[in-house]
C-alpha cells in the first residue's frame, strides 16, 4: 500500500504539471488569437476604406456623366440659339443655357471635391497597406515565438503523459478510478499531504487516530473533511 500511495502521489504531481502546461498552452493560444485578431481588424479597416473609395469613384463617374450631358445640352442650346427668330424664344433658350452653365459649374466643383477625397483615400489606403505589411511581419515573428513555446509545452505534456501511463500501469485499477473521480470533484487535487496533524488540502485538523493509521501506511486514508487521499511526504 505504501508503494501504491507513493505512486499515487507521484501521479498527482505529474497531473498537476500537465494541468499547468495545458493552462500555459491555453494562454499562448489566446495570445496567438489576439495577434490574428489584430491582423483581421487591420484587414477589415482596409476593406472598409476600399469600399468607401469604390463608392466615391462611382459617384465621380456619375458626376462625370452628368457633366458630359450638361456640356452637350449647352452646345445644343447654343446651336439652337443661332436659328432662333423671336426675341421671346431667344430669351428662353438663353435662360436655359445660363441655368445649364450654373449646373455645369456646380458639377465641376463637386467633381473636384470627389477627386480630392479619392486622392486622400488612396493615400490613406497606401499608408494602411504599409502598416499592415509591417504588422504582418512583426506578428509572424511573434507568432513564431509563441508557437515555439507551444511546441515545447506539448513536448513536455507528451513526456508527462507517458510517465503517468507507466505509473497507471502499476497501480490497481480501482485506485486509479478513485483518484480520477476525486480529481474531477476536487478541482484537480485528489492527493494531499497530511502534515502537523492537518490535511493540507482543506487545512482541517485530522483526528489523531487517523493520523496514526496514516503513519503505518498500510491503508488508503482519506480526509474526513474534503475526502482527498492523504499521504505523508516527510519521513
Ligand atoms: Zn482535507
Amino acid at each position: 500500500m505504501q508503494k501504491n500511495l507513493k505512486m499515487l502521489d507521484e501521479l498527482q504531481g505529474i497531473d498537476l504539471k500537465i494541468d499547468g502546461f495545458k493552462g500555459e498552452r491555453e494562454t499562448l493560444l489566446e495570445e496567438q488569437a489576439v495577434l490574428d485578431g489584430k491582423v483581421a481588424a487591420a484587414e477589415a479597416a482596409i476593406a472598409e476604406k476600399n469600399n468607401e473609395l469604390t463608392l466615391f469613384e462611382e459617384e465621380k463617374v456619375s458626376l462625370d456623366e452628368s457633366l458630359a450631358a450638361e456640356t452637350e445640352n449647352i452646345s445644343r442650346s447654343e446651336a439652337r440659339l443661332k436659328e432662333i427668330k423671336t426675341q421671346k424664344e431667344y430669351q428662353a433658350v438663353s435662360k436655359e443655357i445660363s441655368t445649364a452653365r450654373k449646373l455645369k459649374a456646380e458639377l465641376e466643383e463637386q467633381i473636384l471635391l470627389k477627386i480630392g477625397r479619392i486622392d486622400e483615400l488612396k493615400g490613406e489606403l497606401a499608408g494602411m497597406a504599409e502598416n499592415l505589411a509591417a504588422m504582418n511581419e512583426n506578428i509572424a515573428a511573434q507568432k513564431g515565438e509563441v508557437q515555439a513555446r507551444i511546441d515545447r509545452l506539448e513536448e513536455g505534456i507528451a513526456q508527462d503523459i507517458s510517465a503517468r501511463e507507466e505509473i497507471v500501469k502499476l497501480l490497481p485499477a480501482a485506485m486509479t478510478r478513485r483518484y480520477t473521480l476525486l480529481r474531477e470533484q476536487r478541482r484537480g487535487i485528489a492527493v494531499v499531504e497530511a502534515r502537523a496533524g492537518s490535511c493540507l488540502g482543506c487545512n482541517m485538523n485530522l483526528p489523531p487516530q487517523l493520523y496514526n493509521t496514516l503513519f503505518r501506511g498500510d491503508e488508503l486514508i482519506t480526509c474526513p473533511h474534503c475526502q482527498r487521499i492523504l499521504v505523508l511526504r516527510q519521513e
